[in-house]
């Protein structure tokens, strides 16, 4: 029998009934499909109050109230694309340093099995070896929404691998061009007035929340758009970005963000990007009593998954 790359139907498998997959989509190897939908339960590199372990499991449980069809472009993604749910990327709670050797591996093999990946997270560390798996042709353009750059040097006893670093060590290791690097939504006190220092020397466009609401979503994403260009980029969307408000269940939470539907508004916007796999990252329930956050959660990644599928239709599907 061919596996059907469908949610479960709604009106006869009601939505708080069967298994919950990412988007109650069947359950299949990345080597099915045209974008692979993955959890990294990992928060080995919080800073502060962590949780977003559980991240993928209440993504998942949220994503059951998604629905199938986008309601501006009126497209399908899985008429567009073969989407199924493929697992958690299974990493070592005890070692930070073999759990990025495991992520990175992994999504080296999605990426050879010809899949992009759509991730729910897991704090902000899992892009960087998610970057090394995905990464392996030259550096990639990045588009991250975020309250904080993470491009800070190191932690406590010298420590370089944490949620506040990532993007630091991508450019580092030739995973990211900085020159085709856009930060979105950036704000709150710093710790040293020079945090920002290394991103802007390196040449990354850093949009505050300031900039955004005194140009709005189209005008700094056109730019955006312009910076990353047509080459290969991904795309990382940290929860927090969000206003709290909105999405209070994450472990860094900054007034004075942007709206969930500024965030839609944004990422409906990276449609026509060569984007090589996103990820939804800093979902931590145990700060999420109502649910609240994982369903911008789910709901962002499924605005993310509608923009990868475009990205399939225009390669061809599988
Ligand atoms: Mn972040
Ligand atoms: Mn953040």
């Amino acid at each position: 029998m061919t596996k059907k790359f469908e949610p479960l139907d709604s009106g006869s498998v009601p939505r708080f009934a069967g298994l919950p997959t990412f988007m109650r989509l069947p359950v299949a190897e990345p080597s099915e499909v045209d974008i692979a939908i993955l959890g990294v339960p990992f928060d080995l590199g919080t800073t502060n109050r962590a949780g977003t372990r559980h991240g993928p499991r209440e993504l998942r449980n949220q994503s059951s109230l998604m629905r199938r069809v986008h309601h501006v472009t009126g497209l399908s993604p899985y008429d567009r694309a073969r989407v199924a749910d493929c697992g958690d990327v299974v990493i070592d709670p005890f070692d930070l340093m073999r759990s990025l050797d495991i992520i990175a591996a992994h999504y080296a093999g999605v990426r050879e099995a010809g899949a992009l990946p759509l991730t729910g997270g897991g704090d902000h560390l899992i892009t960087l070896p998610i970057l090394r798996g995905l990464a392996k042709d030259g550096p990639v353009g990045l588009i991250q929404f975020d309250a904080h750059s993470d491009t800070y040097d190191s932690f406590f006893n010298d420590s370089r691998y944490n949620h506040g670093t990532p993007f630091r060590r991508a450019i580092e290791e030739g995973l990211v061009d900085p020159k085709r690097f856009v930060q979105i939504g950036l704000r709150g006190a710093i710790s040293d007035a020079g945090n920002y220092d290394y991103a802007r020397g390196m040449g990354v466009r850093i949009i505050f929340i300031e900039e955004l609401v005194a140009r709005g979503v189209e005008d700094v994403m056109a730019e955006a758009r312009a910076i990353v260009g047509n080459k290969p980029t991904y795309v990382t969307f940290d929860i927090d970005g969000i206003d709290p408000s909105q999405a209070p269940g994450t472990g860094t939470p900054e007034i004075g963000g942007f709206s969930t539907r500024e965030a839609q508004q944004m990422v409906r916007l990276l449609d026509g990007l060569d984007i090589i796999g996103a990820d939804l990252v800093e979902v931590a329930p145990p700060f999420d009593p109502s649910g609240l956050t994982a369903l911008t959660g789910a709901t962002i990644m499924f605005e993310l998954l509608c923009v990868l599928a475009g990205v399939v239709e225009r390669k061809g599907k599988r």
